[in-house]
């Protein structure tokens, strides 16, 4: 018997009677961080780091039963020892490491390796076993630093607002929208968000996980000349905005790093910023876990084992409910 298998609920230790971001309702589950394809309502019992704990309850439900650890915390369950480790991913993220008899497994959930600034930058952990991510598994997907998009930020927004133009960035509500507003220039000018991201936005302040404010979007407002606007989606507010205002748009995804997706997209820029590992990154995190053994999922998984294979290692690839591209990754 394996220590984790690939079940119809997600991944599966048999021992602990426990899953890790299990897409159908468990008992004991374990989350890796608060993204909605990791983290589902409907588990009787959450467990997660103490960071991410607040972002469950936002996202979930106020009355989940959750449970929050610190990094490297231990968790015994049926001899099994399980502990939380930094992924680098976004606040409350974190790799999942199981050990039992002396065999050690690591499930990364989603990561990076640079250190945004914003949340716990990514720590290697050592196992046998490496069960890692590869939504970039392709060697096409190569990150400049954070700091150079961060720059192409500013310039373009400056350029519009010299323009007269609204400057709207769709990025990810949890995650990408903490890392922009954290870093650009705000001596530019205003800068709203959208109620998803500053509903986000206020329960990380409130737990002291987050510091930058911003102004919710209100399409009255008499200050958006020349503004800034983050927002997830394209929604009716905007609509109305950009009926009465120029406005420029743009999107913060590793996949703008592809032409093709950003001309099927119908936005006037593309901005390479991910909180997910290039395959630089991938590969480095895998040689740094020293694994024997990897299993490659959630992603270009049969190129990136592919690619390992070659190297020698023994991959292999679970296949996992995580279907279809998450567009702002
Ligand atoms: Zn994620
Ligand atoms: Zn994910």
């Amino acid at each position: 018997m394996e220590l984790l298998s690939n079940t119809k609920n997600g991944l599966y230790c048999e021992v602990a009677d426990v899953y890790i971001d299990p897409w159908r309702k468990v008992d004991k589950a374990l989350i890796t961080h608060g993204h909605s394809d990791h983290a589902r309502p409907g588990h009787k019992h959450y467990m997660c780091h103490v960071n991410c704990v607040p972002i469950l309850k936002l996202r979930i439900g106020k009355k989940i039963n959750v449970r929050g650890f610190n990094f490297g915390e231990s968790i015994h369950i049926n001899e099994v020892r399980f502990s939380f480790h930094p992924a680098g991913h976004v606040i409350g993220s974190a790799q999942i490491r199981v050990e039992y008899k002396g065999e050690v497994w690591v499930v990364t959930g989603d990561y990076k390796l640079e250190n945004d600034q914003v949340c716990t930058p990514f720590e290697s952990i050592k196992c046998h076993t490496l069960i890692t991510e590869s939504t970039f598994g392709l060697p096409i997907y190569k990150w400049a630093t954070q700091d150079t998009i961060i720059q192409q930020i500013n310039q373009w927004w400056a350029q519009n607002k010299a323009d007269h133009k609204i400057s709207v960035i769709y990025a990810y509500s949890l995650g990408k929208a903490q890392r922009i507003l954290k870093h650009l220039s705000h001596d530019i000018g205003n800068i709203y968000a959208d109620n998803s991201i500053y509903n986000t936005n206020n329960a990380l302040i409130q737990h002291g996980l987050y510091k930058r404010a911003c102004q919710t979007l209100n399409p009255e407002s008499k200050d958006l000349d020349g503004a800034l606007v983050l927002s997830p989606q394209s929604s009716s507010a905007l609509n109305n905005i950009s009926k009465h205002h120029p406005m420029s748009t743009a999107m913060a995804s590793g996949w703008m790093a592809t032409r093709n997706k950003r001309r099927n997209r119908l936005i006037d820029k593309g901005f390479v910023l991910s909180d997910h590992a290039d395959w630089d990154g991938l590969l480095e995190a895998v040689r740094s876990s020293e694994a024997e053994r990897v299993i490659v999922t959630h992603g270009y998984q049969s190129a990136f084992a592919r690619y390992l294979s070659e190297l020698g290692l023994r991959a292999e690839t679970y296949d996992t409910a995580f279907k279809g591209e998450p567009s702002l990754s």
